[in-house]
């Protein structure tokens, strides 16, 4: 989802933050990511500036703790960061490759929907469910040759 300037100004000012440029680069990015992304995976996106990556850090940090962003995947020590939203809270499984090392929404279909209810639904909502494997960019040459 595409946001704007002045959208990611007021989702801060929401969260009561102070609003800076990297914030708002930050959070636009976010809005925009379809999968989660790791610290580094947000510098390659947001491309040249002048913010150091400790900046980029720092605000993320910052984001999440106040509730604005959510790490909602979290692979070898790596946590992912999406954007906190009501109707997307990452419940969905996330797919690793083992190959590219991105991470994936998976869709919310492919879940553990027999666990929806009852004692196990609470905790089931808090897990971080990951799959492993090769995602279908890493497996395409192989099929094609
Ligand atoms: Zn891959
Ligand atoms: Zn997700």
């Amino acid at each position: 989802m595409r946001i704007t300037k002045n959208q990611a100004r007021k989702l801060l000012q929401e969260c009561a933050l102070r609003v800076t440029a990297p914030r708002l680069a930050v959070v636009r990015v976010l809005a925009e990511a379809r999968d989660p992304l790791s610290h580094t995976e947000m510098l390659d996106r947001l491309g040249d500036t002048d913010w150091d990556p400790a900046t980029v850090y720092r605000n993320l940090i910052k984001l999440r703790d106040a509730g604005l962003a959510e790490v909602v995947s979290r692979v070898d020590g790596i946590d992912r960061y999406a954007l906190a939203r009501e109707e997307n809270n990452h419940k969905h499984p996330h797919f690793v490759c083992v190959h590219c090392g991105r991470v994936a929404c998976l869709p919310e279909e492919i879940t553990v929907a027999a666990v929806a209810e009852g004692p196990w639904a609470a905790s089931v909502a808090k897990a971080m469910v990951q799959l492993r494997g090769e995602c279908p960019d890493c497996l395409q040459p192989a099929g094609q040759a």
